[in-house]
């Protein structure tokens, strides 16, 4: 069976990251019999190098035609890059925004794992850490505070702002069947975080995914207050496997886990919209101080291949076997220099 991906190889270490997720994904295809059909797309600083843009028409639709598109990493030195120098709708980001936008990827997936060999760098206390942690935080990215009316005022010489938080249910909705969903293909339970004792907003929502609930009676649900939330993550994180949060509780939240796995360098992400469609890239940036010298860690997109596999193709088994080729390069102990220490092999080329 042939899979159409459209590959985003993007800007810093993004081309030499996504050749080495490539080489795992035909590796993958070879042993479970599936090929990918691969069409590559500019966009960022790669597309304002040839098409004076960050993202053209064509590009989007490559990605539309596509089941699922893998991405590196977008962007360039702020400081230094000419990119920057442009007005910001032609700046690179600009980019990701506005595909995000053109396919509606309403929910963004970011994993938070711990890997049994990187436990060193794990902030948190063995006691705590207990068996280990593996969860999946679903944020809302296309409604709630940061996309709510705002505005400024001065009233009777006092400054005064306002930002609004809404959610309709038809939002609420679709992000929790995705929630729902992804939980059937991991360990069955969804904690649901809101703060619905203060807030309208997240008692429609406490409401909304209870209806959700109904159809999936083999997943269980809980609800958790933010804060609470926050404060359990560091407690106690292997209590958790879906975490399905609006967006700004979301964005907290997954910045915050992401720290409590102490390898951000290892972490994938995925945004959906309602059909099996995603785009796949790491959670880390282009890392332009060391593009081009061989040394970048791939595991991260190596990791966010696998999510295609697994939510835009179906291919569990094949996702699975590439998750644990990665555990298994880690315990024979080979690193690249950002997750080295002690003892282990150093991989990567120095150019
Ligand atoms: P963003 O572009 O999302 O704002 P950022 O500028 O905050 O990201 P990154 O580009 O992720 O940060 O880089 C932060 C640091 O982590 C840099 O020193 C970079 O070299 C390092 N780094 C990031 N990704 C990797 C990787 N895959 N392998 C090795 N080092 C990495
Ligand atoms: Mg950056």
């Amino acid at each position: 069976m042939n899979h159409k991906i459209a590959v985003i190889p993007g800007d810093g270490i993004g081309p030499e990251i996504v050749a080495e997720a490539q080489k795992v994904l035909d590796a993958a295809g070879k042993k479970y019999g599936f090929e990918m059909e691969y069409t590559k797309v500019l966009l960022g600083g790669a597309s304002i190098d040839v098409h004076g843009k960050p993202i053209t028409d064509e590009a989007i639709e490559t990605a539309r035609s596509s089941e699922a598109v893998l991405m590196g990493s977008i962007g360039g030195d702020a400081a230094t890059s000419p990119w920057y120098k442009l007005e910001p709708s032609l700046r690179p980001e600009a980019g990701l925004l506005a595909i995000r936008k053109a396919l509606n990827l309403f929910a963004n997936l970011r994993p938070a794992y711990l890997y049994e060999e990187l436990k060193a760098a794990c902030p948190l206390r063995d006691d705590i850490i207990g068996s280990g942690f593996d969860m999946m935080i679903m944020r809302e990215l296309t409604g709630g505070l940061y996309f709510g009316e705002r505005k400024t005022v001065v009233e009777d010489g006092v400054r005064k702002a306002v930002d609004t938080l809404t959610y309709d249910e038809k939002e609420i909705r679709r992000i929790a069947v995705r929630a729902f969903d992804i939980a059937r293909k991991r360990r069955h339970l969804v904690t649901s975080v809101d703060k619905a004792n203060v807030l309208d907003s997240s008692r429609l929502w406490r409401a909304v995914v209870e209806e959700v609930a109904k159809d999936y009676p083999d997943v269980a649900l809980n609800h958790m207050l933010v804060d609470n939330c926050a404060m359990q993550l560091v407690k106690d994180p292997g209590q958790f496997d879906v975490i399905l949060t609006e967006n700004m509780f979301g964005d907290i939240l997954s910045d915050e886990a992401s720290m409590v796995t102490g390898s951000i360098g290892m972490l994938s992400s995925a945004s959906l919209n309602e059909t099996k469609f995603g785009l796949y890239e790491p959670s880390h940036g282009s890392a332009p101080d060391i593009a081009g010298k061989g040394i970048a860690n791939p595991i991260a997109t190596i990791l966010s291949a696998a999510m295609m596999l697994r939510y835009s193709l179906d291919l569990d088994e094949a996702a699975d076997a590439v998750e644990n080729a990665v555990k298994k390069v880690l315990g024979e102990g080979y690193r690249t220099t950002d997750i080295m220490s002690e003892g282990c092999t150093q991989v990567g080329t120095q150019k």
